[in-house]
């Protein structure tokens, strides 16, 4: 029998279900990168007696979100934030209560988009010209000479200088923040245009950082804007972030954001955290010393390739430029001292209902690097963390060729398809295996050479893609021509939406 993959056993009918236990009737609340999985639903009411009962009974009705959802093993994935009538879920299941008829359930799914940054000196004392350029701000008496001083001397550095990063850029070196770092090795690309609002037609092809600072400069000559034309690398993350103030996160990928989050609780720095994804943003401030941090509220990032970038799913340009100029509002708060930063708090952003709606956040005790055991205590490989190829050390794997779940599937329904063979543990089997996949043990494929070194083609499956890659090149050792291996592993399988078989 094939069936699609579930986190646990088969389930009784629903009416009975309903019947025999005490469920309430809830509510399901989908972030956009859910939506696009369960046909553009974006509130669901069912009927459940608990939240992981909630996630089963949606993955039942919409199996291509299974894979977003849970793991390979059934568990809910880290990269999914759960929030009970706006308190953040206990996964531990210590503090869990049954649901009540009308609560909320949301999920918040990581985003990556967004785009990437670091700093001088103040002018010592407020010129007749900065007095006219200045004198809205210094008309409010929470800014006054003080504030337009203490900004003169601030220094904010901003993760790249994209559809985030360039409103938020604008407008801190507009209000005077004396010294501006950026980041980005990117150039800049007429598709950029509708958004990243520092760049001109005429920039097309030149350095966004160099196209920035002439762009901020010429808004505010007062301002000194460091440009910093590389990527942001675990070597290079604490000397860049250092000298600063404030962070801004105003990256497009995960590696980048992990890495800024982390650096920024090393250093004890406030990390401006922004993201947007299609006509969504998500906003926080991320301060280790006074509340959460990023892996408080996502322990791991989503698998590769699960979460389309903006360059994949698009984005409406003013979405980043709103929640950009926010993050720019959150820098000057923090700079200046003023009102109640969006520390413990996470600030989603829907601009097709025009929702702005507020999450609570809490450290989380188990947070790798801000909880009490830390196990996160300097820079780590972030692109290796984040499931991307690391350079060099990884080389073996990268050289490998696989191919995509799309691909196998066509491979399989073809008229002449590859001996695919699943070299996981037989203990994993259980758990649910490719359709059509022979099983033999990594350990034992060369006790196998008979069955298939003689085949057209051989693909070799694991869970998440590594020992298959790593074992590609036992077969090539044994003189086995022409095999590949499924990039992604099962992990990507399901995450594109494909079944698993059972195994009887
Ligand atoms: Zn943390």
């Amino acid at each position: 029998m094939v069936r699609s993959l579930a986190c646990s056993a088969p389930r009784p009918a629903y009416s009975r279900v309903r019947a025999a236990r005490g469920v309430a009737t809830v509510e399901l609340v989908l972030t956009q990168g859910l939506r696009e999985v369960c046909q553009g639903a974006s509130v669901l009411t069912m009927d459940a007696d608990s939240v992981p009962d909630a996630l089963e009974w949606l993955a039942r009705d919409h199996p291509q979100a299974r894979g977003r959802i849970f793991r390979v093993d059934g568990r809910i994935r880290e990269s999914i934030s759960l929030f009970v009538n706006g308190t953040e879920f206990d996964r531990t299941g210590v503090a869990e209560r049954p649901l009540r008829d009308g609560d909320r359930i949301e999920l918040v799914s990581a985003i990556a988009g967004g785009r990437a940054a670091a700093a001088a000196s103040a002018p010592a004392a407020l010129s007749p010209e900065d007095i006219r350029r200045y004198s809205r701000q210094l008309l409010l008496p929470e800014v006054g000479r003080d504030g337009q001083h203490r900004l003169a001397g601030s220094k904010v550095l901003i993760v790249g200088a994209g559809g985030l990063g360039a409103p938020a850029a604008l407008y801190l070196a507009g209000a005077g923040v004396g010294t501006i770092g950026l980041v980005d090795f990117d150039r800049v690309d007429l598709s950029n245009l509708p958004r990243q609002v520092l760049y001109a037609t005429e920039d097309v092809g030149q350095s966004k950082v160099a196209a920035a600072a002439r762009r901020l400069n010429a808004v505010n000559p007062r301002v000194t804007i460091i440009p910093h034309e590389e990527p942001l690398t675990a070597a290079t993350a604490l000397e860049r972030i250092e000298p600063y103030d404030v962070v801004l996160d105003t990256s497009d990928n995960f590696a980048t954001r992990y890495l800024v989050n982390d650096a920024c609780a090393l250093l004890g720095k406030p990390d401006v955290f922004g993201s947007v994804y299609r006509f969504e943003g998500q906003l926080s401030v991320f301060d280790a010393q006074r509340g959460p941090c990023y892996r408080c509220l996502f322990p791991e990032p989503p698998p590769p390739g699960s979460t389309p970038s903006c360059a994949e799913g698009g984005v409406l340009g003013v979405v980043p430029g709103i929640v950009g100029e926010l993050q720019a509002t959150e820098a000057l708060k923090l700079l200046l001292g003023l009102g109640t930063p969006l520390i413990g708090r996470l600030l989603l952003y829907d601009a097709l209902e025009l929702r702005f709606h507020e999450l609570e956040i809490a450290r989380s005790p188990t947070c790798a690097l801000c909880g009490p055991h830390p196990t996160v205590t300097a820079l780590i490989d972030y692109p290796r963390f984040c499931g991307e190829p690391a350079p060099g050390t990884s080389a073996e794997i990268q050289g490998v060729e696989g191919l995509d779940p799309r691909s196998l599937a066509a491979a399989l329904d073809s008229s002449d398809p590859p001996f695919v063979i699943d070299i996981r543990h037989p203990s994993e089997w259980a758990i649910g295996v490719l359709p059509k996949a022979h099983r033999i043990p990594r350990e034992e494929l060369s006790h196998h050479l008979a069955e298939f070194g003689r085949a057209r083609e051989v693909i070799l499956v694991c869970a998440a893609g590594r020992r298959s890659a790593q074992a590609v090149s036992d077969l090539r050792a044994l003189g086995v021509g022409r095999v590949r291996h499924l990039e992604g592993g099962l992990d990507a399988w399901i995450m594109s939406g494909r079944p698993l078989d059972e195994v009887a």
